[in-house]
């Protein structure tokens, strides 16, 4: 049973030119708990007609937005970031409930996702152009740097508010506007986000939240060509999908796709910490993170000693309802996620794969988590992303092989290795191919850095300086004098 303190930010109704609408023919989807399956509420579901109309209601907007200040537009994302400081127990309780997360991780999202909005604040009044050395006497040469114009964001269920933050954020004090189409299984934490929005003082239509259809939503979104840009965060086929719909009208885009994070442990890393930030980077969030550690490389040399701390720290892992202060880890989304996970454990013990405890089905969504050593390439969880809690070790003799392997993916997420020798950490964070590497350190994400991928991992980055760049068009002047 939720119980808010401000229950009208539970919102049961789409974000369309400042106004909360139904369905035009007054249709539902049903939100669920991932913990027992209770029905939360409902949501409308939209198709072609009210997509459209946020589509409009955002190009109406942007003839104002765009010319506001970015110092006044920044007032307003701040005003909306102190909103969900001050309402972080509600949204965190919102995102408990329809995600799972456990509680602590909940609110952690709140203040990440809210750190977005005030870095951007900040972010929008650095958007410097720049004056060129001209070729010739009588002429100048400016370049300025303008809003994209009307964006689209499709957003995941693993990360509710701090994926719509991250991209609302930029576009916003970019000048653009957006329409926000959040995953199914997670609509309320974007839609209380919207109520705050407007109590922030954002104007109507600046910021649009439909749910419904995901592919008709996405379809209509991707057909029209007032949308300048499409930014999304989800599973790389529907990454591709969107990128080949995305052709026709030529928009640009910003993809956050998957990931197969490789965590390398070499013989002379610190045990300790090593444990310490594998169990970060593979058990947050009950391992449904794009740049969650997918396959675990150990050094001959410390294998053992890594496997057995690894294990223990697992098994005393507390599974339970996000609700709960002792839970470590909660349920995971759906039935497909713990049979997705079941599948690759299954696998990797038929291919010699030994289960350290962990895997069990306690009920539900709830699995419990896992450690498997003597993983190899052959099994399924060296080139599928798991997405759940489970953890194969692999062991490796040498840097060079080790390098081969973890780039032996299509994915350029994250990659962490753990080292002491400062001339290794060099090679291997310019050698791993991708997008973002942690040495010694199991956690990357901060809006004040890059967040992004290469190779299928996808285009373009979130967070940081780079991540308003996104959402600007680059306009040059030459002036005859
Ligand atoms: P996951 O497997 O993690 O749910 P998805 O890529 O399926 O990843 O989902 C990420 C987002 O993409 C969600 O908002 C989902 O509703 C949306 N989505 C799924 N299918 C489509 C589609 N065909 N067109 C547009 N968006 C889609």
């Amino acid at each position: 049973m939720l119980n808010l303190e401000d229950p009208s930010l539970l919102r049961q109704a789409c974000l369309i030119d400042g106004e909360w609408v139904d369905a035009d023919d007054g249709t539902t989807d049903e939100v669920t708990n991932p913990a027992d399956g209770s029905v939360i509420g409902h949501v409308p579901a939209v198709r072609e007609a009210e997509t459209r109309r946020a589509i409009a209601a955002a190009e109406h907007a942007l003839v104002t937005w765009r010319k506001q200040s970015p110092k006044a537009r920044g007032a307003l994302l701040r005003r909306w970031h102190d909103l969900m400081l001050t309402h972080q127990e509600d949204l965190a309780a919102l995102m408990t409930a329809e995600q799972g997360k456990p509680l602590v991780e909940a609110r952690g999202e709140i203040g990440f996702a809210a750190s977005f909005l005030e870095w951007f604040a900040e972010e929008g009044r650095r958007t410097y152009g720049e004056v060129i050395p001209s070729p010739m006497e009588d002429r100048r040469l400016l370049v300025v740097k303008q809003p994209v114009g009307v964006c689209a964001a499709i957003t995941p269920w693993n990360f509710p508010a701090a994926m719509i933050a991250r991209k609302a954020g930029p576009a916003l004090a970019a000048g653009c506007t957006i329409v926000i189409k959040p995953a199914g299984q997670t609509p309320y934490s974007a839609l209380a986000m919207g109520e705050l929005a407007l109590r922030a003082g954002i104007p109507p239509g600046v910021i649009n939240i439909v749910t419904g259809d995901a592919a008709v939503i996405g379809g209509t979104m991707t057909a029209s060509p007032a949308v300048r840009k499409l930014t999304f965060t989800g599973s790389t086929a529907i990454g591709k999908l969107l990128l080949r719909q995305c052709a026709d009208s030529v928009k640009k885009t910003s993809m956050e796709l998957g990931g197969n994070a490789p965590f390398i442990v070499f013989d002379d890393a610190d045990l300790e910490q090593a444990v310490e930030g594998a169990m970060l980077a593979k058990f947050r969030n009950a391992g449904q993170t794009c740049v969650c550690a997918n396959r675990l490389f150990v050094q001959a040399g410390i294998h053992d000693a890594f496997v057995e701390r690894l294990a223990a720290r697992v098994a005393a892992l507390k599974v339970g309802p996000g609700t709960e202060s002792d839970t470590d880890i909660g349920p995971l989304i759906d039935a497909a996620a713990v049979e997705k996970v079941e599948g690759q454990l299954r696998d990797a013990e038929a291919k010699g794969g030994q289960r350290h405890g962990g895997g069990e089905r306690l009920g539900g969504n709830f699995l419990s988590p896992a450690v498997i050593s003597g993983a190899t390439p052959e099994m399924a969880c060296f080139g599928e992303e798991t997405f759940g809690p489970l953890a194969p070790v692999f062991r490796f003799d040498g840097e060079e092989e080790v390098l081969t392997l973890a780039n032996d993916t299509d994915y350029g997420l994250a990659a962490y290795c753990y080292t002491r020798d400062l001339g290794r950490a060099w090679r291997l964070s310019e050698g791993l191919d991708y997008g973002m590497v942690g040495i010694n350190n199991g956690h990357v994400s901060t809006c004040e850095a890059p967040f992004g991928g290469v190779k299928a991992s996808g285009l373009g980055r979130e967070g940081a300086r780079q991540g308003i760049e996104d959402y600007l068009e680059t306009k040059y002047v030459n002036m005859a004098i």
